[in-house]
């Protein structure tokens, strides 16, 4: 690890720091340390610090914004590759836009509906990274990623660069097929918009926004919703019909907004959240027989 660390202090642009806690990058502000956090300020940091680890047989986890994300208490070993604002380029070119990794989402959002270019509505109230976004098919209110991508700029773990169509990411419902078997990294992503007018783009915007204020407790720490829908259902629909809302296991609370959430009280634990988590699980399997599955990814977890 001291040869890794030397290597990349040496080599990166951006902050390379050591038993970093994660807490300071996750919207839930739960996490324990990585060995080693590196803060990608270029496309280049991302290919380093690949073939780095590489090279000395050491783990990367990528990540964005923590806005989707349960690191555990004990922290992630190895390397953490995070691609934030400063890998936040957005250029627009006609209907184009292209964005890099670690651009803000609803920045992206904003900035395509000042340009009067339509697709990206549903992206405004969703607090992630274009990579992040790019990474795991972001989507809310009918919308998606997959439906505006034009394509993915990305770099392999042995640090070659491709570019990849929506149709070779193989999207399906919150996940991408080729980020989930070979774990490429995204740098930037490039978006197909549509002409529209600027203030019928940004109206309905604040209409999602709004819907957002009245349904999701946003004033809280979370990672959104912990589950994903199973067909035809809700949940949070079944959390609430479990009888769950508003229970609270240490300084975690399954939501008294809505049932899909799981906030952060202050001074939760991952324990906490995981503990919640399993009690849903259960409740709704036993209620409902229906199995939840995760849309929240458990990071640094034994057996994840
Ligand atoms: C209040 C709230 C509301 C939310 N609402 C929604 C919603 O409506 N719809 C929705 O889809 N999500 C929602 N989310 C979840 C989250 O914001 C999105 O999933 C977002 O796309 C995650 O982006 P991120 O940058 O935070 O990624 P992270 O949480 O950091 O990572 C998520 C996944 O993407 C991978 N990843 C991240 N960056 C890259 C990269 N550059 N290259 C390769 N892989 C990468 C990570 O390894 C991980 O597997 C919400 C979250 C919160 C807190």
């Amino acid at each position: 690890m001291e040869g890794l660390k030397k290597r990349l202090l040496a080599e990166i642009q951006g902050d390379v720091r050591f038993d970093e806690p994660l807490k300071r990058y996750t919207t839930y502000r739960i996490g324990g340390p990585a060995d080693i956090l590196v803060e990608a300020a270029a496309e280049e940091d991302v290919v380093a610090t690949l073939l780095a680890a590489r090279e000395f047989g050491v783990p990367v986890y990528v990540m964005g914004c923590g806005s989707n994300l349960l690191i555990s208490d004990a922290g992630v070993r190895g390397v953490v590759l995070r691609l934030g604002h400063a890998l936040g380029r957005i250029a627009v070119a006609g209907e184009t836009v292209r964005a890099q990794a670690g651009a803000s989402l609803p920045k992206l959002a904003k900035i395509a509906a000042d340009h009067g270019l339509s697709g990206l509505e549903w992206a405004g109230g969703v607090p992630g990274t274009v990579g992040g976004a790019v990474a795991m098919n972001a989507g809310a209110h009918g919308g998606e990623t997959s439906r505006v991508l034009v394509k993915a700029e990305l770099v392999s773990r042995e640090g070659r660069r491709f570019s990849a169509g929506p149709e070779e990411m193989r999207y399906s419902y919150r996940r991408s097929g080729l980020i989930r078997e070979s774990r490429p990294v995204v740098v930037a992503a490039e978006f197909r918009l549509t002409r529209d007018d600027p203030q019928a783009v940004t109206a309905r915007m604040k209409e999602f926004a709004a819907r957002r204020r009245r349904t999701q407790p946003l004033g809280m720490p979370s990672s959104g919703s912990v589950f994903k829908n199973p067909p035809g259902d809700y949940a949070g629909r079944l959390i609430e019909a479990a009888g769950l809302k508003g229970t609270r296991i240490g300084g975690a609370e399954i939501s008294t907004v809505h049932g899909n959430f799981i906030v952060n009280r202050g001074d939760a634990r991952a324990e906490d959240v995981k503990s919640l988590i399993d009690l849903a699980r259960n409740r709704v399997r036993d209620r409902f027989g229906i199995e939840l599955e995760l849309e929240v990814e458990l990071v640094g977890w034994d057996g994840e």
